[in-house]
């Protein structure tokens, strides 16, 4: 390793001069590599650091750090070009302090929320996932577990001892031992991997078992600059709970959205905070007692118009194959009524659902209605299906109902 890392003694550090060492191609773009670096390369599930780095002599030119990784134990700083860059000139790195303060409060927030899970219920964090949207921590319940399974209350109490943490403004604890046997001394909640270069990472207290372990990450210099953790999810997973969760001015500003949507859903119901369960509670109930009246109401009209139209057959009132329209009822209210008028139809009934350009035919099973649309149908670029007593067959426009129809007559004159 040829760059050190500036932001291992000190992740506070924005900027810094650095010498260029060597300069490669890398996919595509040109990639440094420095003397030394305040740009943090992703791990430890922490996002790369973002900047600029700008020659001091010469040119003067300046690119954006576009990307920071570890690649064949170099520190890779990625610019956006692909031209050759001096090696052996002075240049100043600057951080996106921004970008890199949210992870550092986000990072730090996932060791305090893990070290309270630990603490609390002994859940194990077997996988954690930064993404752009929101943070993840997947527990399992090992032998550590003081409980056989991870509750929303017991999450909330996790988020609440979390916060307490932050408001006792505790220090966070990072140290670094050169050697395994000096650090697998230490009290901490997961066994070490690492053969070298350790640092362990803790707050509060070095005796704090709970709060201490091995991260490669940047953190804050104590919990209050992490402001606030927010778990919003509890889901299980592969044998695991995955909590969804958020620190820092991400979980303030994911605060302040969710209020946003809160108030916006009041207003439409008219009313607060306070009473908007209560509200939807007796808006819920009313809508299942319109529901219900209204398939009453359903139900009486099919068997109305069942009635009204098997007399206007008997009564010989309809000239060629019958039909009706309909726009009000649906295409499952006409389906009852098909179902109800099938046994009286001597040829086929045609029930029209004008909205969705759609004709069902209704028959007593003697002409087959689906074989009907079947052969017939594609001819206006018609589609559907059924069965022998009803089929449907829907358009894209009126007119190939209209047409359609009508061929359906010929065929059965
Ligand atoms: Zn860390």
């Amino acid at each position: 390793m040829k760059t050190k890392r500036l932001f291992k003694e000190n992740p506070y550090l924005v900027s810094s001069e650095a010498m260029i060492l060597e300069s490669l191609p890398f996919e595509g773009h040109t990639a440094v590599i420095l003397d030394r670096t305040v740009f943090f390369p992703e791990g430890g599930g922490q996002p790369w650091d973002l900047g600029r780095l700008t020659i001091k002599t010469g040119s003067c030119r300046s690119y954006a750090v576009i990307k920071v990784i570890e690649h064949e134990g170099e520190i890779l700083h990625v610019l956006d070009t692909s031209d050759d860059v001096p090696v052996n000139s002075v240049c100043l790195l600057e951080l996106d302090w921004q970008r890199r303060f949210d992870s550092m409060q986000r990072h730090t927030g996932e060791h305090i929320f893990t070290g309270v899970f630990d603490k609390l219920f002994g859940g194990t964090n077997r996988g954690f996932h930064m993404g752009d949207d929101y943070m993840t921590i997947d527990i399992a319940l090992e032998d550590r577990a003081k409980v056989d399974t991870i509750t929303w209350d017991m999450v909330k109490e996790a988020e609440l001892r979390s916060n307490e943490i932050i408001y006792k403004d505790m220090p966070m604890i990072v140290r670094h031992f050169d050697s395994f046997e000096e650090a697998s001394k230490e009290p901490m909640r997961k066994p070490l991997t690492i053969e070298e270069d350790i640092t362990l990472v803790g707050f509060g207290s070095t005796d704090y078992d709970w709060a201490c372990v091995a991260c490669c990450g940047t953190h804050l210099k104590s919990t209050a600059q992490v402001g606030l953790i927010k778990a919003f999810k509890l889901e299980s997973n592969k044998g695991m709970y995955r909590i969804y969760f958020e620190a820092g001015r991400r979980a303030f500003v994911k605060y302040q959205e969710e209020m946003e949507t809160l108030h916006t859903l009041g207003r439409k119901m008219s009313a607060g905070t306070d009473d908007i369960l209560s509200k939807y509670d007796a808006q819920t109930e009313k809508n299942k007692e319109k529901s219900f009246q209204l398939s009453m109401l359903k139900k009486e009209v099919v068997s109305r118009e069942c009635k009204r139209i098997v007399k206007a057959l008997s009564d010989n009132a309809y000239e060629g194959l019958p039909c009706e329209r309909y726009s009000i009822l649906t295409l499952d209210d006409l389906t009852q009524l098909g179902r109800a008028l099938s046994p009286s139809i001597k040829k086929v009934f045609f029930l029209v659902h004008e909205p969705s350009t759609t004709v069902l035919l209704v028959s007593d099973g003697k002409n087959n209605c689906g074989k009907l649309v079947k052969e017939n149908a594609s001819i206006y670029n018609g589609k559907g299906g059924g069965n022998d007593i009803l089929a449907r067959a829907i358009f894209t426009k009126t007119e190939y109902v209209d047409t359609f129809m009508d061929l359906i007559e010929k065929h059965l004159r």
